[in-house]
């Protein structure tokens, strides 16, 4: 299977389940999460007609960048970023999807600050409350979105979600759920420099399910580019 084909399956299951869920295909984003894949691969799913590109790792990420990956598509900021990549972060990406803490937040605003810029950002929820992973616990969401409020140069564009692993795809429908529940009740509050627009959500194994329950942004990696290679 190419890409190009790949993208276009992805894309008919998304619609399906869109439609299923009685929602618009076209209100749902599909971002290809490009780790470990060349810039080449990288532009054949631009072609192919991904919303977004999707960098989890920083170095990779600029040397890719450096040879027009990228070129045609929004890049995001998808992995966990560290306080010390910050610098190279922020105004590079147009969204960045992990922010997992108050430091690392108030690291971007200075950043942004710094370049005169206001950076996109979604809050990471530790959903499934798993000591492995970082985010904001659930009931913290709006402390946090508070917080977020209170710092220059950032803006909250919405909620992230990596639920545990899990082997069946409609074992995570409760976290999905759950995080969907967060994004309605919190969006409803009003915060300066928040707008609940994006619920990223949904991988190569449960993309689907994540829009059954109200994603509008999924991040699918092996699902268009084929497994990674981890041991070349
Ligand atoms: C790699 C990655 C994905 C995509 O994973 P697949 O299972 O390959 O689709 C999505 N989100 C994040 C944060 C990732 O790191």
């Amino acid at each position: 299977m190419s890409i190009a084909e790949n993208v276009a399956r992805v894309r008919e299951a998304m619609a399906r389940a869109a439609i299923a869920a009685g929602r618009e295909p076209g209100e749902i984003l599909l971002a290809a999460a490009t780790k470990m894949n060349d810039a080449g691969r990288v532009r054949e799913a631009i072609a192919a007609g991904v919303d977004i590109c999707g960098e989890n790792r920083v170095q990779e990420m600029l040397e890719k960048q450096a040879q027009g990956a990228y070129e045609g598509a929004p890049l995001h900021f998808i992995g966990h970023l560290q306080k010390n990549k910050v610098r190279q972060v922020v105004g590079l990406v147009s969204l960045i999807h992990g922010a997992d803490s108050l430091p690392l937040l108030e690291a971007v605003s200075r950043e942004a600050q710094k370049r005169g810029i206001v950076q996109d950002v979604l809050l990471e929820v530790n959903i499934g409350r798993e000591s492995s992973k970082s985010g904001f616990a659930p009931e913290s969401v709006g402390d946090a979105l508070e917080a977020a409020s209170a710092l220059e140069g950032i803006f909250v564009r919405g909620l992230m979600a990596i639920p545990p692993i899990c082997s069946v795809p409609a074992g995570n429908r409760p976290f999905f759920l759950a995080m969907k529940q967060l994004f309605v009740d919190n969006g409803r509050k009003k915060y300066d420099n928040v707008s609940m627009d994006f619920l990223s959500m949904g991988m190569s194994g449960d993309f689907t399910e994540a829009i059954a329950c109200g994603a509008n942004l999924v991040r699918v990696g092996t699902a268009i580019f084929g497994p990674r290679n981890y041991n070349p």
